[in-house]
């Protein structure tokens, strides 16, 4: 009895055994795949809607709703997280956008958050004073005598983490909040800096960084260097 109660047991451990071993493996697997799932970088490209463009665009501005796509890229978060963001960018360039993005994904550059200036009524004040990393917004370039248009009423224009990264034009630092990143060798994150991964990755899509202008606009990047 003692002895087949032995084997009984033993065949119902063995039985049990593989089980058991699919089961964890399993779980393994899951977690692992689910992890790479959000972890995966995601960048797509669509039409833009009423919604991303009502107080970004009226007409007569230099580009229309059809020469525009909303760009929907992964990017890190301040808060180590991941986080899905949208940029409204000219059709010409959403490789270039994608791309960039892509390989500040890769490299963990935090950043702080990412919606088109719409969402801000379309004022750039408020869009830089909340972090914002945006576009398109048809508007006249800051600081200029003849009121022509910026390059991000074109959509080819990004500025990214405008507080870290501040547009210093005399005396005056745009956003207010970004004068505490004025000195540029206090390094921080989400800093645009000569050499790092930020001003790396738009420069291997040919894009030119405003810090370097007499007047340094260190958030602003642009496919025509203006
Ligand atoms: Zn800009």
């Amino acid at each position: 009895m003692v002895t087949a109660s032995v084997i009984d047991r033993q065949s119902t451990l063995a039985a049990m055994r593989p089980v058991a071993v699919v089961f964890v493996a399993a779980v393994v697997l899951g977690t692992a795949s689910a992890a790479a799932a959000t972890e995966r970088f995601v960048g797509t490209v669509s039409a833009v809607g009423p919604a991303d463009l009502r107080f970004s665009y009226r007409s007569g501005c230099p580009v229309g709703p059809a020469q525009l796509r909303l760009v929907r890229v992964s990017y890190r978060g301040f808060d180590g997280r991941v986080h899905l963001g949208s940029l409204v960018v000219s059709s010409r360039v959403t490789r270039d956008v994608v791309s960039v993005f892509r390989r500040l994904y890769k490299a963990r550059f935090p950043i702080r958050r990412m919606t088109p200036v719409s969402a801000y009524r379309g004022s750039d004040d408020a869009s830089m004073a909340a972090d914002n990393t945006s576009a398109f917004n048809c508007r006249r370039a800051v600081g200029s005598a003849s009121g022509r248009w910026s390059q991000h009423a074109y959509g080819t224009a990004i500025d990214v983490n405008p507080v870290e990264n501040p547009y210093i034009l005399g005396n005056r630092v745009l956003p207010p909040a970004g004068r505490r990143y004025v000195d540029r060798t206090r390094l921080r994150g989400g800093m645009a800096l000569e050499g790092g991964a930020l001003v790396k990755a738009f420069a291997s899509v040919g894009w030119k960084w405003g810090g370097r202008w007499t007047s340094p606009d260190y958030q602003h990047f642009s496919v025509s260097g203006r």
